[in-house]
């Protein structure tokens, strides 16, 4: 949808991370093939199949040194989940030596009379074309596998790879069809102002990265590429969900001064940050940080946060070939323990699979792994209990640092808990054996209540588990059927659907009956608007991005509990989402 202003052009999606970001466009290339084409002469042939041979060699050389990599960090580590990388390395290079796709560029070479790239590219497509006619999911996977080759072959002859991400010129707004939630990771907020994307929901973890370096965004933005170019200047609106190519000097001053209002209001909100969240009748609440990557530590810091409720460690280790060894993970999370100075640190086991893809664990897995039903969390991490071990002595080496909690993501039943507690078991003993110092007291094991089933079943878990985390954001998604990085059903998407507050009540219920620590961590935590119905439906420990904390700690300051608890009982007897929201509005109004 596009509209026009004066004379900039204004596109409408969806503001998932606030602020206002202005910058140089820097187009992010998706996974199709540009290639340059043209005719060659007959006399041109054995050159331009020379330059061909040039490639595959090049090609091959560079998968040959990654093999030997991922096989040197497989002696040293012992870490077998560099296997699949190998094998996939090894396919690639088998498809480099005289296979069918270099045979037939080859031949196209001589007899279309065309350069090598467009040859490469044209028997990418017609290899890719007969797979798919087979309807064979084997076969679907290599067509993958058919086109990466074929990209690096066409990076090689053109030597123009494809730029990564993290060293793009400072300034630069990345607009894309999509980014995955590894893709953002890689983002440095040094250089990057801005996200916009064609593609992705609110809820999604490409949002929630977003949010966490700081980056205004707006995602879902449907037409975007066809009216931008890379190097126009582009101002993306994070909080209205607008996207302004070339913008005018009216808009940009315009722009300006909502910025700077932006900046003032945070500085005024953190000077909260050294006050305790205390509501007007006296209650302490526990607001803690959501953390993804080191470098949001020093945000954290200034917001003054009560230590990480939620550190989602797997983008910590995402985008390279392989799983981290021990000692990578036990130094990285050390040096977040360190920099939290004694207040509490949770851990979360890595929660790879969805859209959270990790090379060296998932390769084995397939189409699982890539499924937000199929093998994901714990799930992922119990079908490769070697990782999780790996992992747990990790964390548990860090402990001796600080005050650590262990949280398992998208919990379903409770024999997954009690298998992982074995495991954790079992990586002490290991530990102790190794006469490494970790805590006498393991840490707390606790699970994310974020799968219906798992809120349902919530007072068996709590029997298991040490605290729950309540995971609104997947909660959401599983409750209403709404995949959460879908953009077309993002109107649909709503936390305070009766049947997801039900779950919560029924989990916060279950936590407080067993005694055991509860708190949420998904964006409805991190929002203003919902810190009345979270305190009223009974939770004292709220952990959320940190720069969402100071909003929050200030609608607390201004809270009174004992309303709070009224309040929530008067949402939670309405059957209509919009009622519900109504409701809230109106309490919130009236404070
Ligand atoms: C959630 O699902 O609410 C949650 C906190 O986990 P994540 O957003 O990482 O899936
Ligand atoms: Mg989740």
């Amino acid at each position: 949808m596009s509209e026009e202003r004066a004379s900039d052009r204004v596109i409408a999606g969806l503001g998932v991370s606030p602020g206002i970001g202005i910058g140089t466009i820097h187009v992010r290339e998706s996974g199709a093939l540009d290639v340059p084409e043209y005719s060659i002469t007959g006399s041109q042939v054995p050159d331009e199949q020379k330059r061909l041979k040039n490639a595959v060699d090049r090609a091959r050389r560079q998968m040959a040194r990654l093999r030997s990599k991922a096989r040197g960090r497989l002696n040293t580590t012992a870490n077998l989940t560099s296997n699949e990388f190998g094998y996939l390395l090894d396919a690639y290079i088998h498809m480099l030596k005289d296979s069918r796709l270099v045979r037939g560029a080859r031949d196209r070479i001589a007899d279309d009379r065309i350069n090598a790239e467009a040859a490469v590219q044209a028997e990418v497509v017609a290899i890719v074309r007969e797979f798919d006619a087979m309807h064979d999911a084997y076969l679907a996977a290599r067509s993958e596998d058919i086109r990466e080759v074929g990209k690096r072959l066409v990076n090689h002859l053109t030597k123009a790879s494809v730029r990564p991400l993290s060293t793009v010129p400072k300034g630069s707004v990345i607009v894309a069809e999509e980014l995955t939630p590894a893709d953002t990771a890689q983002l440095d907020p040094r250089k990057v102002v801005a996200i916009a994307t064609q593609v992705g929901g609110a809820q999604s973890h490409t949002a929630i990265m977003a949010q966490a370096l700081g980056l205004p965004a707006v995602l879902g933005a449907s037409g975007l590429l066809a009216t931008i170019k890379s190097g126009d200047q582009i101002l993306v609106d994070g909080d209205m969900g607008q996207i302004v190519v070339n913008p005018t000097e009216q808009s940009l001053e315009l722009f300006q001064r909502r910025r700077n209002d932006h900046l003032r209001e945070k500085k005024r909100l953190n000077r909260l940050a050294k006050q305790r969240a205390v509501t007007r009748d006296g209650v302490e609440i526990s607001l803690q940080a959501n953390v993804e990557l080191p470098l949001e530590m020093a945000n954290v810091a200034q917001v003054g946060a009560n230590g990480i409720g939620l550190l989602r460690s797997e983008f910590m280790f995402m985008n390279r070939p392989t799983m981290p060894s021990e000692d990578e993970q036990f130094e990285a999370f050390r040096s977040l323990i360190e920099r939290s100075e004694g207040a509490p640190v949770t851990i979360r086991t890595a929660d790879f699979g969805g859209n959270k893809s990790a090379a060296g664990l998932v390769g084995e897995f397939g189409e699982s792994a890539s499924s937000t039903l199929g093998l994901r969390g714990v799930r992922l991490s119990l079908a490769r209990p070697e990782f999780l071990e790996t992992q747990f002595r990790a964390i548990l080496r860090a402990a001796a640092y600080g005050d650590v909690r262990i949280l398992l993501p998208m919990v379903t039943t409770v024999s997954e808990v009690r298998t992982a507690r074995e495991i954790l078991a079992r990586a002490a003993r290991r530990l102790h054996r190794r006469n490494i110092p970790i805590p006498i007291a393991l840490p707390p094991l606790g699970s994310m209540i974020e799968v219906p089933g798992a809120a349902l079943a919530s007072d068996a878990l709590a029997q298991v588990s040490d605290f729950f985390a309540i995971g609104s954001n997947d909660l959401t998604m599983y409750t209403l059927a709404i995949d959460r990085g879908d953009e077309r059903v993002a109107h649909l998407y709503n936390p305070l659907h009766p049947g997801v507050l039900r779950l919560i009540q029924f989990a916060v219920a279950a936590a407080l009956r067993a005694r055991i620590p509860v708190s949420v961590c998904g964006e409805i935590a991190g929002d203003p608007r919902y810190t009345g119905l979270m305190l009223g439906l009974g939770l004292r420990e709220l952990s959320m991005t940190a720069t969402n904390l100071p909003r929050v700690k200030k609608c607390i300051l201004d809270l009174n509990l004992v309303a709070a608890n009224r309040r929530a009982q008067m949402v939670m007897e309405q059957m209509d989402p919009m009622r519900i929201q109504a409701l809230i509005e109106e309490f919130n109004e009236g404070d």
